[in-house]
């Protein structure tokens, strides 16, 4: 085989804060934490820090492979964190502070991690683990000395302290780029939660290809504000992005769902793309409306995490001139595995046609290999109808669990995402369930999220989740079960009749409960789980006693 003459460079997540640094080093991070509302400075001064932060790392007796725990925000001590940690040759392991307290101290003892970086709201949630952190040789408060938590125990240590005793100069170790980088806990909404272990490869290649004009399309011009935690699948990415492409970058703090936080950071900073799970959105768009505001520098919104109800769509185009792009993706995939732009075909439907199809998750991005299976693995035909197991495979795909070195792939190599969906001759995904969320009536399925979406397209309905129950005739049906917005009445025969002409008629759910709340993941999913246990007892009308 003749070979090629390039260069053998690896690729590291260090290259992207290097060239960063010496490119784009006047761009701007702005952050917003408890003791500055609005932290800004540049990429040079964040690498800068950064080098203080690995001198600080190697100071408390890290060693390469050793897992640095956080527990922190959307903010610019979170950004530093993510390139010291993982280009010191450490592995940021990010916590989810949501989960549950005893799945957070299940996953710091197999993470075994080595020093827990905690912003100061998270210190009494670190106090009450106790033995779990036996084998914590360091816990650091992410502040200054005068933000201190009266609540840390003496022996914590203070983020700024550790910083200004360090030196900017610190030589970056040139890593195999098969080095695991970063470390992300699944929620495991059923079993113990599994560790995705990505690579500086796998990452570094992720960020080339979220940057895509077909995928996030950013540019150095762009002022990029993700809504989605740094906690979780490393903000779909986005802090690796921005630097690759010297966008500015907005970092909200805890308050990612507060409207008038939102609109403030937008307008004032002109924030121009944000990223978020659909919740979030809804939020800033009640806020909107509620006080007559424009957000007049937003233009691109991306969604996903969960379906993309279309009256966000609807309403950020119609309302404030802002498109809306759904994404789909998963932990295992880093996560960016799908996105809906328009093709020179679909561009050139009809308003009505497009409309809809921008509900799909979108088309494969370079770099992800996807196909729908049926129940003996066999591909099925992408005709926009038939439903089957979606799997994928690609350089950003795991192929194992952390401390679970058996292979969590197919026999052929390909990982099951646990989603059902359809694929149509476009190219174009459409998730219709989770494999186990799938409704089974009388031998053939009905799209849970599909029903949900209809639902909230309701103005009297909040928020939306369907589940199958049990059916003596067809196995299993669908109820319906919301939350109905603020001040309204709904009522289950209005609610049933909305589905009408929308839904295939035997799909319509047999019944309605209204409840005040739906049950949560950490990850701010509707846990599916927990309400069929809610309504175990549940019996549809026709069938009750
Ligand atoms: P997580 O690994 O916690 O980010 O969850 C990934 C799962 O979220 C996927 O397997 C899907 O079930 C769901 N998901 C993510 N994005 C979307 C989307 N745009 N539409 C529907 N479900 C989604």
């Amino acid at each position: 085989m003749l070979q090629g003459l390039m260069m053998d460079q690896p690729l590291l997540i260090t290259s992207i804060m290097q060239f960063a640094e010496r490119h784009h080093g006047n761009r701007e991070i702005v952050a917003v934490t408890a003791d500055n509302p609005r932290h800004r400075y540049t990429y040079r001064a964040a690498f800068a820090r950064t080098r203080r932060l690995a001198n600080a790392l190697a100071a408390l007796g890290l060693q390469p492979g050793d897992r640095v725990a956080t527990l922190a925000w959307n903010d610019h001590r979170h950004f530093e964190l993510y390139y010291a940690i993982s280009c010191s040759g450490a592995v940021c392991h990010t916590i989810n502070q949501r989960l549950f307290p005893a799945q957070i101290e299940f996953i710091i003892r197999h993470a075994a991690d080595r020093v827990l970086f905690v912003d100061p709201m998270f210190v009494p949630l670190v106090e009450r683990l106790g033995p779990a952190l036996a084998g914590v040789a360091a816990r650091v408060v992410l502040t200054d000395r005068a933000h201190m938590p009266a609540a840390a125990a003496p022996d914590w240590l203070c983020y700024e302290d550790l910083l200004a005793e360090q030196s900017a100069d610190f030589a970056w170790p040139t890593l195999d780029e098969q080095t695991a980088s970063a470390l992300c806990y699944t929620s495991g909404t059923t079993g113990e939660p599994k560790g995705v272990l990505f690579s500086h490869r796998s990452t570094v290649l992720h960020s080339y290809a979220v940057c895509l004009p077909d995928v996030m399309a950013l540019h150095e011009s762009d002022c990029i504000m993700p809504l989605v935690p740094m906690f979780h699948v490393n903000a779909w990415g986005v802090p690796y992005a921005a630097p690759l492409v010297g966008a500015k970058l907005v970092l909200p703090g805890p308050a990612m769902a507060d409207g008038a936080q939102l609109h403030d950071l937008i307008t004032t900073e002109k924030v121009n793309y944000a990223l978020g799970v659909p919740t979030i959105w809804l939020a800033l768009l009640a806020y909107l409306d509620a006080h007559g505001l424009q957000v007049p520098t937003l233009d691109r919104v991306c969604v996903g995490g969960a379906a993309c109800p279309a009256s966000i769509i609807e309403r950020f185009g119609a309302d404030y001139d802002v498109e809306v792009f759904h994404a789909w993706g998963m932990t295992e995939m880093s996560p960016v595995g799908t996105f809906n732009h328009g093709t020179a075909a679909t561009d050139s439907w009809p308003a009505e046609r497009r409309a809809a199809h921008r509900l799909r998750q979108g088309r494969s991005l370079f770099g992800v290999d996807m196909r729908i299976v049926d129940a003996a693995g066999a591909e099925l035909p992408w005709d926009g109808t038939t439903v089957g197991a979606l799997q994928v495979r690609g350089p950003w795909v795991a192929r194992a669990y952390y401390r679970a070195p058996q292979s969590c792939l197919t026999a052929d190599g390909w990982f099951d995402t646990g989603d059902v969906a359809n694929i149509d001759p476009q190219g174009f995904m459409l998730i219709t369930d989770r494999s186990k969320d799938v409704i089974k009536s009388g031998g053939e399925w009905i799209s849970s999220i599909a029903l949900e979406n209809t639902a909230v397209n309701h103005p009297d309905v909040a928020e939306a989740a369907v589940i199958g129950r049990a059916h003596p005739k067809w196995d299993e049906r669908p109820l319906l079960v919301v939350v109905p917005a603020a001040g309204a009445d709904v009522s289950r025969s209005d609610l049933l009749d909305w589905y009408q002409g929308k839904v295939a008629k035997w799909w319509i759910p047999d019944d309605v409960a209204v409840v005040d709340e739906l049950p949560h993941t950490a990850t701010g999913k509707i846990d599916k789980k927990a309400l069929r246990e809610q309504f175990a007892d549940y019996r549809f009308p026709a069938v009750r006693d």
